[in-house]
């Protein structure tokens, strides 16, 4: 890879001055936990919900890595839920508890922490520690492809690409510059190659359609499921905290697959006789649940797991899980 810092100079410098988002809370501390944390947000969350409804209220109840190592998981899913893909709030309760009270000051200790990758590791070793090693988000990705003129990048090309450019003085704010100039004006359609910083040294910018080469589109798979929702005549449902990777330790409804025997307690259920509540959708990175929704009136058999609504709320549940306790609600106005 051409070392770029012998091309014309890139004025990442003046141009995060005078038009970056400095007014991000988590670009305003060095806090190496919130730093942290909003990484681990915004890994598959927007900003603007990241900002509006969860960094604030997650840092306010849990205020430091001791504080965080020392809550129940439950507690630490009932703070994400929302926010879905909750192996990272797993993945950040279980770092927590083995790194703290401090998280560790350099990018080995932290890439030896469970949920944290490379770019993880090095936005919180830049921002929190300015040790010089770059970023690489899906933003800053396109428009290395755009500056190096390059249909298609390995991820080793793209690291060895970032480290070319980087700014070995000033790791904070160059990574904080790439992160800005691939989200706002390296954009994927019409990128403003005009106001771009690194307009001196982008070799693709007379051609960025180009760059990088459109992905083959991938169907997502569609899983049919039939949810049961045991309830009582007194108004109690049975949820049980689910144990699959995807959703472990979240609250939900039993599910089965579409054709799969469906069954409660050991005794089949013929759910053509069942009461629908509705259909259901959910979209996860990988697949979309389509669920069909059937209540099934029962006795409680002296349990636990049977919970009123209002207690739900104090559960943590998935999105597709608060879906159906809103179809509950509205049924019980
Ligand atoms: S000059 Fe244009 S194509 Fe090149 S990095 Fe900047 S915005 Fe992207």
């Amino acid at each position: 890879m051409k070392n770029a810092r012998q091309s014309p100079p890139i004025r990442l410098q003046g141009w995060y001055e005078a038009h970056g988002r400095r007014d991000l809370p988590w670009r305003n501390t060095r806090d190496p936990y919130a730093i942290w944390l909003s990484e681990i947000m915004l890994q598959q969350t927007q900003v603007a919900t990241v900002l509006a409804r969860f960094y604030f209220p997650f840092l306010e109840r849990f205020p430091t890595l001791q504080s965080l190592a020392d809550a129940s998981e439950e507690e630490v899913l009932k703070a994400w839920e929302g926010l879905g893909y909750y192996s990272r709030a797993r993945n950040l309760h279980k770092a927590a508890q083995m790194a703290a009270p401090e998280l560790p000051r350099n990018v080995e200790g932290l890439l030896a922490l469970p949920g944290i990758g490379r770019n993880t590791a090095h936005a919180v070793a830049s921002f929190a520690y300015g040790i010089p090693v770059p970023v690489m988000e899906a933003n800053v990705k396109r428009a290395l492809h755009r500056v190096f003129a390059r249909e298609r990048m390995s991820e080793a090309e793209l690291w060895e690409a970032a480290e070319a450019l980087l700014d070995r003085d000033n790791p904070f704010t160059h990574n904080q510059a790439m992160m800005d100039v691939g989200n706002y004006v390296c954009t994927p359609k019409q990128p403003k190659c005009l106001l771009c910083p690194l307009n001196a040294i982008c070799e693709g910018k007379t051609a960025w359609e180009r760059y990088p080469a459109p992905k083959e589109k991938k169907t997502t798979p569609v899983r049919e499921k039939i949810i049961l929702v045991p309830a009582t005549l007194d108004g109690r449902y049975w949820l049980s905290p689910r144990e699959t990777k995807l959703l472990g330790g979240l609250y939900g409804f039993p599910e089965f697959a579409k054709g799969e025997a469906v069954a409660w307690k050991g005794q089949a259920v013929d759910v053509a006789t069942l009461r629908h509540l509705g259909p259901v959708t959910w979209v996860y990175s990988h697949f979309k649940l389509a669920g069909e929704v059937y209540l099934l009136p029962t006795t409680p058999l002296g349990e636990n797991s049977w919970y009123t609504l209002e207690e739900i709320t104090r559960l943590p549940l998935a999105g597709v899980d608060l879906k159906i306790v809103e179809m509950l609600r509205s049924r019980e106005r």
